[in-house]
Order: structure tokens, then sequence, then C-alpha cells
């Protein structure tokens, strides 16, 4: 006999809802992806100029050392269930070709985001994951022992909801604060969102005169608050028409986000000078690479991704109040959540179907093309 309910709904196809879709598929969960816009993946589209700096080659340790408090305490059991090498051998193993630069970076070798993006697509299809598309999720209502998700002209059942809506930063891409929503709306506490990774505006004349330089070598940023040096970051720094953006400068604004000093300075150095911007202001939320804030990290358990008040309520990815610097981080923990929080419902419905005599007998993705469009035949049920 056919359930009546889903057994996960995942609310968003962006990077951590994919990675939870085929991790759940491959462990034999029945799901759903339902997704906003008209394609899944817009927003890794655009990543790293549409090239996809999807993980960073360094171990667990390393990336969670690099995250800093408080979002390392929180990822940690994502992390290391699922570090930057298996997110490389998932996607490797899926006949991506991977490139990775000198310092440890990874990219499609093709340089092309959407080759990231098919590697999904094949899973879902082969796997025959029901997509839903042009499907906003309105909203979330607990129904019994599971839940209602509903969209504008009808509703779904699932005994457990995924919300992996992201954050709000490039609104166009279709994550727009609803996971945010749905959360507060279940009673729990979403701290506010910010722009993190974002450049400043900046009035100062002798930098704007610099205006359309690019500075990959030999420049750094870092901020003063409290009377020392809080952070720095050497990497590229770009002079804008109106401030400064480039990895270093991100990276500070991701310290600032997160710690909201009382007033700061950020400091600029470039070969052709340094400059000083006193409690500059940031660039707005919608031009931010990432979103700090999100749902509060005291509201989900980190070993399970489940709402601590509501069980069956996972969150994955942006929604989150985590956020990495850059360098690939953001996706990983995406990717590496949405891995978890999968993992967590299919220990929950296997728990739930042994203890109505069930026993597990779930699908298994049996192919995956490769971009070049042979088929990889998988080995057992692995991870995606
Ligand atoms: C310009 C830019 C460049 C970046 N470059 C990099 C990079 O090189 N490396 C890196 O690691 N990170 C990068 N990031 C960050 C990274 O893209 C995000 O952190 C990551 O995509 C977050 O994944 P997510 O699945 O949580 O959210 P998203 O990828 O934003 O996906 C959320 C999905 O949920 C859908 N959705 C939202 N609300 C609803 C609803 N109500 N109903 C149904 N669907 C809904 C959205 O349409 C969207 O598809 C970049 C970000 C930007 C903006």
């Amino acid at each position: 006999m056919k359930a009546d309910a889903v057994e996960l709904a995942i609310i968003g196809g962006g990077a951590a809802g994919l990675f939870a879709a085929a991790t759940a598929r491959a462990r034999g969960v029945g799901c759903v992806v339902i997704e906003r816009k008209a394609r899944v993946g817009s927003k890794m589209l655009m990543t790293a100029n549409g090239r996809c700096n999807f993980a960073k080659d360094i171990p667990a340790e390393r990336m969670l050392e690099d995250l800093g408090e408080p979002v390392a305490g929180f990822a940690r059991n994502a992390v290391e269930a699922c570090p930057p090498a298996a997110i490389a051998a998932a996607l490797r193993d899926c006949g991506l070709r991977i490139r990775r630069m000198e310092d440890g970076r990874l990219f499609p070798a093709s340089g092309k985001a959407a080759d990231v993006v098919h590697v999904f697509g094949d899973l879902l299809r082969e796997g025959e994951v029901p997509l839903l598309v042009n499907a906003p999720v309105e909203g979330v209502r607990r129904e019994g022992d599971g839940f209602c998700v509903e969209l504008r002209d009808f509703a779904l059942r699932a005994g457990n909801v995924l919300v992996a809506t992201g954050g709000m930063s490039f609104p166009k891409t279709g994550s727009v604060g609803d996971g945010q929503a749905f959360a507060k709306a279940l009673g729990l506490r979403v701290e506010p969102c910010r722009a993190g990774l974002v450049g400043y505006n900046a009035g100062d004349r002798a930098l704007s005169r610099l205006a359309g330089r690019r500075y990959e070598s030999g420049a750094w940023a870092r901020v003063e608050a409290g009377g020392r040096v809080v952070c720095r970051y050497e990497g590229e720094v770009e002079v804008e028409a109106w401030g400064v953006s480039g990895a270093a400068v991100y990276n500070c604004s991701r310290w600032v986000a997160r710690h909201r000093p009382r007033g700061f300075t950020l400091r600029i150095g470039t070969p052709d000078g340094e400059f000083t911007l006193v409690n500059p202001e940031p660039r707005p939320l919608k031009e931010a690479i990432v979103t700090v804030g999100g749902v509060s990290l005291d509201e989900v358990d980190p070993r399970t991704m489940e709402a601590r008040k509501v069980p069956g309520l996972y969150f994955a990815g942006e929604v989150l109040d985590i956020d990495g610097p850059t360098g690939g981080y953001n996706l990983s923990l995406a990717f590496a959540t949405g891995a978890l929080a999968a993992e967590s419902v299919a220990r929950r419905t296997r728990d739930a179907g042994a203890q109505k005599g069930m026993t597990e007998n779930g699908p298994r993705v049996r192919a995956v093309r490769n971009l070049d469009g042979e088929r990889v035949r998988r080995r057992g049920r692995g991870r995606i």
C-alpha cells in the first residue's frame, strides 16, 4: 500500500537541499524536493563567478579552525561526517572532473558551476526523486506526528521536513528568508540576518582614485576593534567606484558581522598604499555572498540538524546561523549539514519502521551519467 505522506519533504533545491535529497535517496528515504524557482541550484550557478568553488582540500579539523566559533562548534559533527574530501569524492564518483588550485580550492575542471548542478540533476533523475519547481512553499504546520507543507494551491503531508531555503542574499536566486519565517512560526528563535562576506562603502578620496584596480597579490585587509587587531587576511582587494571589495575585505566583513563590535577600523594595504576606513558602512545584505544570522544554533541539535523543540523538523545550509570565509567553506557547510540532516531522517524513519516491525528495503540510486553522457555505475548504497 502506498503511504499517504512522504517520508521527507525537502524545501529548497539549493546546495543543502540537493545534497540532502541525494543522500536521503541513497539511504532509501522517500523524499520530494520543493523548489520556488523554475530550476534548482540558482545560487550555486553564480558561485565564484560561475565557476563554483565547492570546497577546499583541507582536513575537517583545519576547516573547523577556519570557520571559528560559534560555527565550528555547531558544525563539527556535520563536517567530521562529511569533510571536504568526502564531498569531492562524492562528486568525483558521480563523474565530475575536479581541478585543485594551489591553495587547495576545488572547482569543476570545466570551470562551469552548471556541471556541479547537473550532477545533482542526474542523481535526482536516476533516483526518481520527485522535484516540484515553480513551487514556493508558503508555510509548514505540524499535523499529527508529521507536517503539512502548504503551497499556494495544495498541501503535502510529510513525516519529516527539511528546511533548506538558504540565507537572504541575492533574493533573485530564490532565497528570500522564508525558512527563517517558517522557523519563527513554529516557535524557534531566529538571529537577525545581516550581510557577511560583503564589501564596504568608502568615501576615502585617495582610495577612490584607485577605483577599478584589483590587487591579487601583496594586498591585505585587517580589522581593529577595542584597540587590537582582531583579524587580518591577505588576498584579493578590489577598489570599486563605491568602496572596497575582494576576498580579504569580505573575510574581514564576516568577522564584523558576527561579532558586531561597537566601532571598528578597517585597514587596507595594497602595493599602491595603505588606507584607513573608520566604521565603514557594509554593502546591503542582498549583495552579500553569505548571510550571517538565521535559525539560532541553540534551537537545533548539531548531532542531527533536528529542531530541539519540533521532532521531525530539520534545517540545513544557510538558513541556519552558520557561515564561513571565502574559499568553498559555505558550499561545504551546506552540503555537510544537508547530508547530516538526511542521514538523521534515515535513522529516524528506520527506527520508527523497526518499532512497527518493518524492514528497511529502500530503493538505491542505480547509476548516474557523467558529464560526457557515459553511465557511471555506483558501488553500493553510497553517500550520494
Ligand atoms: C555571488 C555568490 C558567490 C558565491 N560563491 C561561493 C563559492 O565560490 N563557494 C562557496 O562555498 N560559497 C559561495 N557562495 C555561497 C553559497 O552559494 C551559499 O552559501 C550556498 O548556496 C547556500 O546553500 P543553501 O542550500 O543553504 O541555500 P541556496 O543555495 O540559496 O538554496 C536555497 C534554495 O531554496 C529555495 N527556496 C527558498 N525559499 C523557498 C520556498 N519558500 N519554497 C521553495 N523553495 C524555496 C531557493 O529558491 C533556493 O533554490 C556564494 C554566494 C553568492 C551569492
